[in-house]
């Protein structure tokens, strides 16, 4: 049920499976009722996807024989960058998008690196606007390659 789940991917950004972005966090399953439950943890509280990931877990347990199926959304443990597996970091550069740094051992964040560039690599890139695509997102432009692109939020 976990690997079902699994295969979601977050509407936004569709190389990414919930999976890989630390979304998932737990499958239950429910032996006498038969019931399985979902736990996600949005990205974002503002998060539009929820609804979308919440129709494809139910549609993809339910395509797999799990009739009674509930998704719950967990909010507290707020989700972290932290959560997104290296795999996932992978694929959001590959998707042009660019990851935030994993988080240092003592606990801080690193920041005042400035953002690399997912096209080019450049670190010289700006911020243009708090806010991308989505409210998970901040919009940079690369000074390198004049590319606008969508850094996924440190939070
Ligand atoms: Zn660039």
């Amino acid at each position: 049920m976990w690997e079902l789940a699994a295969t979601v991917v977050d509407p936004e950004v569709p190389v990414l499976t919930i999976e890989d972005l630390g979304v998932l966090r737990g499958v239950t399953f429910a032996t006498a009722s038969g019931s399985v439950t979902v736990e996600i943890t949005p990205t974002y509280s503002g998060c539009p996807a929820v609804d979308a990931m919440r129709d494809d877990i139910v549609g993809v347990l339910h395509g797999n024989g799990y009739d009674d199926v509930s998704v719950k959304v967990v909010l507290s443990p707020a989700w972290t960058t932290d959560w997104l597996s290296d795999e996932g970091r992978t694929k959001l550069e590959q998707y042009g998008i660019a990851a935030p740094g994993p988080r240092r051992s003592d606990g801080t964040v690193s920041l005042g690196l400035g953002i690399r560039c997912p096209r080019c690599g450049s670190m010289h890139t700006r911020q243009l606007s708090r806010f991308g695509s989505t409210s998970c997102k901040a919009l940079y432009v690369c000074q390198r390659c004049q590319e606008p692109f969508d850094y996924f939020k440190e939070h």
